[in-house]
């Protein structure tokens, strides 16, 4: 009786998961470039949830629960390295960077270093950024 019920549970599963993707097949949208990727991982988790059911339900060994449930964690850790290495290859969306000149240039009568451009606001003999002789430090 369990069994019949099981089966039925089962059956009824796959009719709703087969009604509902052709529902929402017309309007198939690329949101995310890993989502058929994590489509794949929900199908993972489905089949290790399905599976513990089954063999709670005693319709599996054992042994048969064990190495089909190695063989859809292998899976699952393949779809996800999958998933890390688009996402890592993907144009995520950056923070812009602080806009910020690469040489200060500070109007007024600053003494600027020759070798980096640090300015100073009195003449040096060395700079004191990067050290460098300035040339135009002499006082
Ligand atoms: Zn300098």
């Amino acid at each position: 009786m369990l069994l019949v019920v099981a089966a039925l549970l089962v059956t009824g599963a796959i009719l709703f998961t087969l009604l509902v993707r052709q529902k929402d097949l017309p309007a198939p949208e690329p949101v995310s470039p890993v989502e058929h990727l994590e489509e794949r991982k929900a199908r993972i988790y489905d089949g290790l949830r399905d599976l513990t059911f089954e063999f709670r339900v005693g319709k599996l060994s054992e042994e048969d629960y064990q190495r089909t449930k190695a063989d859809l964690q292998a899976e699952l850790a393949r779809v996800q390295a999958e998933i890390e290495a688009v996402l890592k290859k993907a144009p995520a969306p950056k923070v812009a960077p602080p806009l910020v000149p690469a040489k200060p240039e500070p109007a007024g009568d600053l003494f600027h270093c020759p070798h980096c451009g640090a300015a100073f606001e009195r003449p040096m003999k060395f700079c004191g950024e990067c050290g460098q002789p300035m040339r135009g430090g002499e006082a």
